[in-house]
């Protein structure tokens, strides 16, 4: 294997340029071959420190701007970026170890948030009680909170950033973002491109490096006023316990287990491939995915046979390789965490029908891959059950009936999303009043939409991002009283 020309990067981008930063290199691995390709040094408490000075300067006259005036600019500089996707695309294929075909949805659904977004700074209207007494109106007026922090995950570098930099601009405030340790080269690059199409220089910083350092100096930083959290729930809470000194505002999106229920009047042909699609795509790294599947007995086989043989013909390999559908997971040590869920599970029961390693082609050996894996009716509340499983492996059980369904889908501390595949209208609506968590899909893939809210329940988070609801987290509210009368 040819080994990886070694590039450097300064590490964050702060008021408008690179900044370099003080702290110590961190090598970055492309996932696909295990080698090295980048070192780049992480920020210290003081680079965050300079971020959320610059950041409270920008914030100053982007405050005072009219919210369409602020849509008009960053409508501008997002054009600038959409015509630099394809380079975008390579950045986030090398650091990340997603494949093309993936890559080449996430960038463009990431400028799509930035201009639905301003988009609706042009929509914005807000709420008026006239008449409260006689000669008394009231309205309620909404401001920017300040200084916004955004720390994100590496599943989903650019998504999951823009759904927080978007209503947070829009709505006035200015950011300070942290990607993950391992995958900052996308989001920096995605910050220049936004400068260079004319977005004012302090508004969207970058700083990156180790969460428990760089991340916990955000959170305790006097100068934010919001953290915006997307990650696992262990860190989610640890952030929420230390934003609670300062009353700090957060929201947090966090790990889910996302079950699907199939039903035996469903489309089976159509619900196997969305739940192979929504396990398998990403690599399996993903919050929205569908992580449990409970079948109804009758079709169970069918369902089970056909998920099985689209695992099986998936083609696995690098990101970049012509044709990959599954590229390799992120980390090493995340494909091992995987592997280890489905050792522990099989070791209490369950038939594997499909994967359960590392893919045996020699050419793969320094990646972190592994392969698409099925296994069918382990034991309730084993850890493919009761863990998140952040990888692409689906246990399948096959239940009695609705109820059963039901009970199974809601037996896990987290709530993010859910889906159920029925023809019955009663059974559909039933799933969208009884499952526990912020999306049910009926009958259709898992498709996250900026039109509407997006949020966790019980383990899952709180807060919400997407839809006009995303406003409320990057502002405060006031009531105003107005007394006209002499
Ligand atoms: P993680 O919680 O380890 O890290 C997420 C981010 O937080 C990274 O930038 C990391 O550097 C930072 N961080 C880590 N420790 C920190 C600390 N002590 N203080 C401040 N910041 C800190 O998560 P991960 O393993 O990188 O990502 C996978 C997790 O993210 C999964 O659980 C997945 O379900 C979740 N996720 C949730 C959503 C959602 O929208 N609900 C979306 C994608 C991923």
């Amino acid at each position: 294997m040819t080994s990886e020309t070694i590039t450097t990067h300064p590490g964050s981008f702060i008021d408008g340029a690179p900044h370099e930063n003080r702290g110590a290199p961190i090598a970055l691995v492309n996932p696909a071959t295990g080698q090295v390709f980048a070192e780049v040094p992480g920020a210290t408490a003081a680079d965050v420190d300079t971020a959320v000075s610059c950041a409270q300067r920008a914030f100053a006259d982007w405050s005072a701007l009219g919210t369409a005036q602020r849509g008009e600019i960053l409508g501008r500089a997002v054009a600038h970026a959409e015509e630099h996707v394809d380079e975008l695309v390579r950045l986030l294929v090398r650091e990340q170890g997603k494949t093309i075909r993936d890559a080449r949805i996430e960038i463009p659904k990431a400028l799509d948030t930035l201009t639905h977004y301003v988009g609706l700074s042009k929509a914005l209207r807000g709420a008026h009680t006239p008449m409260l007494a006689p000669g008394v109106d009231g309205y309620v007026l909404r401001r920017p909170l300040g200084v916004v922090g955004a720390i994100v995950p590496w599943n989903f570098p650019t998504t999951l950033l823009a759904n927080k930099l978007a209503p947070a601009l829009v709505a006035g405030n200015a950011v300070v973002a942290k990607p993950a340790g391992t995958t900052p080269l996308t989001t920096l690059r995605l910050a220049e491109l936004l400068g260079e199409g004319g977005l004012p220089a302090g508004l969207f910083n970058v700083v990156s490096g180790p969460g428990a350092s760089v991340g916990e100096a955000m959170v305790t930083h006097p100068g934010i006023r919001k953290i915006a959290f997307t990650g696992s729930t262990p860190v989610g809470e640890h952030i929420a316990a230390l934003a609670a000194k300062g009353t700090k505002r957060v929201t947090l999106e966090l790990g889910g287990s996302d079950p699907m229920i199939i039903c035996d009047d469903a489309d089976v042909t159509a619900a196997a491939s969305a739940a192979a699609m929504g396990r398998y795509y990403n690599c399996g790294q993903a919050c929205l995915a569908i992580k449990r599947v409970y079948v109804f007995d009758s079709v169970a086989d069918e369902v089970i046979e056909a998920i099985t043989g689209k695992a099986k013909r998936l083609k696995v390999g690098p990101g970049d390789a012509e044709g990959v559908q599954l590229g390799p997971l992120h980390t090493a040590r995340q494909r091992d965490e995987v592997a280890d869920q489905v050792e522990r599970t099989l070791a209490l029961g369950g038939e594997l029908t499909a994967g359960g390693s590392a893919p045996d082609d020699p050419e793969l050996a320094d990646g972190f891959f592994y392969l698409p894996t099925v296994v069918v009716d382990p034991p309730a509340g084993c850890p493919m059950e009761t863990e998140e499983v952040f990888g692409p492996a689906l246990p399948i059980w096959r239940v009695r009936d609705f109820d059963e369904a039901i009970e199974r889908a809601n037996a896990s501390p987290f709530g993010l999303g859910s889906s159920v595949w029925t023809r019955s209208l009663a059974r559909a609506r039933q799933a969208a009043e009884r499952i526990e968590a912020g999306y049910t899909w009926i009958n259709s893939r898992t498709k996250v939409y900026d039109e509407l809210p997006f949020g966790g329940w019980k383990s899952s988070g709180y807060g919400k991002e997407h839809g006009e609801e995303a406003f409320d987290y990057y502002t405060e509210s006031k009531s105003v009283v107005v007394a006209g009368r002499e």
